[in-house]
């Protein structure tokens, strides 16, 4: 490799990295392209759905309009005629339960909730389901193929080379090990790292995940079916199903038991014949706090990180990417919400999501059961016993008077506080 004729270097060939290459090529940058090529990445497994009301109680995702305004730019900017990347659909949510159809109900009629869900309607509508009653409809969603992303970026700037990151500017590839000269930035988009870069530090809390491709005339091929597990369709009668996530194996291939559960899940709530084609398997580089993040690595100088993309890289990566590569080009700084957490930050994130730190004193208490909890006077005003069951009647964030449910780690979906961040503070304390 000529470093002289190199401006920045690229180290990851999933969806952050080519998208990446994409951004600075496009801006007359010369960019050495590393990937460690083992023909399997989190982004070549998910299904890149973008969908903007997730979890169990229909949450607004953190900034979806923001990250999807850009997302649907760079997509349509990278698309061609050979390589189809959006795909405008819907999500057919099943609703089993008096309380999802309850906790469905409670978001209508609520900004930005009315720009995305609809009435429940019966699910007679579906044959091929079973165990359901009342389904709900998410739309507008978008579908991200992330394999022709990526393909649609090595047919405009070439391929990534051959590179094993070893360290974070040390690199093994065909002739041998190199450093790169300090004088060039390196970009590190590699997922969830593994080894032998396993020492990065980042706040990272990596899970895997895996899905079945499978054939089948039984299912509708103009919408996704979420109900126990993620029927996406991948054109004619092809279909992406998932997932099985396990947290603890972080094994990189597809495991039996994974295909089991998943045929069994598929089996029980689905009433269809099916053929498997395929099984894939990723690990979802999730950030401890759940947020993405780019920044300067604290360890190694000139060196950046993006990362922290978890389950939702298709809508994230393109506004963090530009996010980043805005930084090093321009020097805009990276805001405080995009930055990598400070480690104080994670620590309180993460015992604040289990409930066992004071969010403003940030003294970690233990607690043995719920029924520890106690709400002081002047912090229950916006987080009653009610809130906490549920019951969306009181608004987490006095300012916007969002209901982003306080339980979960996010905080208000406009401002991004937690409640009360404009005022009296959530605590729980014992
Ligand atoms: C089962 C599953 C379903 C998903 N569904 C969705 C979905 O519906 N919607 C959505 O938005 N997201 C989804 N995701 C998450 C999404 O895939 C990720 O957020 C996104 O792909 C992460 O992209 P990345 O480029 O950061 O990481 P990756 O795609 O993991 O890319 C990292 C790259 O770095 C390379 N690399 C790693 N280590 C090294 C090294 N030491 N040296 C050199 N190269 C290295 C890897 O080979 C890889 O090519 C899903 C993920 C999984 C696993």
């Amino acid at each position: 490799m000529n470093w002289d004729e190199i401006d920045l270097v690229v180290v990851g060939g999933g969806l952050a990295g080519a998208l990446t290459v994409d951004y600075l090529s496009s801006r007359g940058k010369r960019i050495a392209w590393f990937d460690r090529q083992i023909g399997s990445s989190s982004s070549l497994t998910g299904a890149g759905i973008m969908n903007p009301i997730t979890g169990r109680k229909f949450v607004y995702s953190w900034r979806f309009d923001q990250f999807l305004s850009e997302a649907l730019v760079t997509y349509q900017a990278l698309q061609t005629e050979a390589h189809q990347i959006l795909h405008e659909t819907g999500i057919v949510k099943g609703l089993p339960t008096p309380g999802d159809i309850n906790n469905w109900c409670l978001r209508l009629g609520e900004p930005p909730y009315t720009s995305y869900m609809h009435e429940p309607v019966s699910a007679q509508s579906l044959p091929c389901l079973r165990m359901v009653e009342q389904l709900g409809l998410i739309s507008p969603v978008y579908r991200v193929d992330m394999t022709q992303a990526i393909q649609a970026v090595e047919a405009k700037w070439g391929k990534s080379h051959f590179g094993l990151l070893h360290g974070p500017r040390v690199l093994q590839t065909h002739a041998g090990m190199t450093s790169v000269p300090e004088r060039l930035p390196v970009i590190l988009a590699i997922g969830a790292p593994v080894d032998p870069v396993n020492s990065l530090d980042l706040p990272l809390s990596p899970y895997q995940g895996q899905a079945l491709l499978i054939r089948s005339s039984d299912l509708p091929s103009d919408r996704i079916i979420h109900h126990k597990l993620k029927v996406v369709p991948y054109g004619g009668d092809m279909f992406w199903v998932g997932t099985y996530d396990q947290w603890n194996d972080l094994t990189e291939n597809p495991t039996s038991v994974g295909e089991a559960n998943i045929r069994m899940l598929l089996e029980t709530y689905f009433n269809i014949r099916y053929e498997v084609i395929g099984h894939l398997s990723g690990i979802r580089p999730a950030g401890r706090t759940r947020r993405p993040f780019v920044g300067v690595l604290p360890t190694s100088p000139n060196t950046f990180v993006i990362n922290g993309l978890g389950t939702k890289g298709a809508s994230l990566a393109p506004l963090m990417v530009k996010t980043l590569c805005d930084s090093i080009l321009f020097h805009i700084p990276v805001p405080d919400h995009f930055s990598i957490p400070r480690a104080e930050y994670v620590l309180r994130r993460m015992f604040y999501c289990v409930g066992r730190v004071c969010w403003v004193c940030g003294t970690l208490k233990e607690i043995t059961s719920l029924h520890d909890y106690k709400y002081p006077s002047s912090h229950d005003q916006f987080y009653s016993e009610s809130a906490r069951r549920n019951d969306h009647s009181k608004p987490c964030c006095h300012v916007h008077g969002c209901r982003s449910h306080p339980d979960h780690d996010r905080g208000c979906h406009r401002c991004d506080s937690f409640a009360g961040g404009h005022g009296p503070t959530v605590v729980q304390s014992v």
